[in-house]
């Protein structure tokens, strides 16, 4: 079986240093032979996202540049329909021999798992990982409680693992709960900052933030 590879999806509008530390931070938890990072073109649950596809693609491909074990997978612009992560899964799984996938999930997003398109079919074609700050990282036992549905409980008693081997030893199926640090920053923040001309350096990429002025992109106007 080869590594695990790391499958992280979101708007990315824009691609910030909290996206790129916790890639960076569950490459070397898991040890992951890459991140996949997929920008998605039209979210589910009606997000809607301010930056175009192919500009939100462009900023991951200049905040990933100088990282080799980190890519931009823009398969669900290529579709050009509601991305359904089951779906970009199921492509994946039968793209990768021998390889485990591992999709990165917020402990919220996990919290309404029951929620997502096919869901139960998830854990056939990936592992979840479900990651959260260390000071309110959850155990398994915590979420044995009454603000989980019973549908997640049971998930939870059939595929939750302890350590992140057991992600390496079969290509899917698995839930796991990794601490990692993680970063205060989100891109409704930056955007925020952006339309008041309030500096965002340092919090992107600095390819990325020049990109961002080059195209006036997130200002007042914008
Ligand atoms: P927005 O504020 O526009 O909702 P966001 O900053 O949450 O955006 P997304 O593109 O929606 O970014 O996020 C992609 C994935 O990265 C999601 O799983 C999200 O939970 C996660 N993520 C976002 N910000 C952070 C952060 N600071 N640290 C760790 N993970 C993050």
């Amino acid at each position: 079986m080869s590594k695990p590879i790391g499958i992280l999806g979101g708007t990315f509008d824009p691609v910030h240093i909290g996206h790129l530390r916790m890639a960076l931070e569950l490459l070397a938890a898991l040890e992951l032979s890459e991140v996949r990072f997929i920008p998605v073109h039209t979210h589910p649950f009606g997000k809607t996202p301010v930056a175009t596809p192919e500009q939100r693609a462009e900023m991951l491909r200049l905040a990933l540049a100088d990282l080799p074990q980190c890519k931009v997978d823009t398969r669900e612009l290529q579709r050009a329909n509601v991305s359904y992560t089951v779906e970009t899964l199921a492509s994946l799984h039968a793209e990768v021999e021998e390889t485990p996938l591992c999709l990165f999930l917020g402990l919220d997003a996990f919290r309404q798992l029951d929620g997502w398109h096919r869901w139960q079919e998830l854990l056939d074609y990936c592992h979840l990982v479900v990651v959260d700050r260390p000071d309110m990282s959850p155990s398994t036992a915590d979420l044995q409680t009454a603000s989980t549905s019973p549908t997640i409980q049971t998930l939870l008693s059939q595929h939750a693992v302890d350590s992140p081997g057991a992600l390496h030893e079969q290509r899917a199926g698995c839930v796991l709960f990794q601490s990692i640090p993680t970063l205060d920053i989100s891109a409704t923040q930056l955007r925020n900052s952006l339309k008041h001309e309030q500096t965002i350096r340092f919090l992107v990429p600095d390819a990325v933030l020049d990109y961002i002025h080059q195209h006036q992109l997130y200002t007042r106007n914008a």
